[in-house]
């Protein structure tokens, strides 16, 4: 098992997962327990993740992946946080480098 997904958003994850597995990629979410005790903190290490259960179709599955990501961001300029320089993409408001906002 490896894990290729990990956001803020349960939906977002449960999203992705749906997506991979109308691919037929199998995949488990992980993490999900959890995510309603992250509150207002934004820790990557509380946030729900997808897991593949075959790990040779992590290619596959982050092309995906990626595609869902430019589809959903469509029209949203990329940003630079103005704390650590990070590069972030244009459907997030908060860095997920540092937890600045936009
Ligand atoms: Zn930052």
């Amino acid at each position: 098992m490896i894990k290729i997904y990990s956001d803020e958003s349960f939906i977002q994850v449960e999203h992705i997962k749906n997506l991979l597995e109308s691919y037929h990629i199998d995949c488990v979410t992980k993490n999900t327990a959890l995510s309603s005790l992250a509150g207002e903190v934004p820790s990557t290490e509380c946030w729900p993740e997808l897991w593949l259960i075959d790990g040779s179709k992590k290619e596959m599955a982050l092309a995906i992946i990626t595609e869902s990501k430019l589809a959903c961001s469509a029209g949203e300029n990329d940003w630079v946080c103005e704390k650590c320089d990070e590069k972030i993409e244009g459907m997030f408001e908060i860095c997920w480098q540092c937890g600045a906002l936009r």
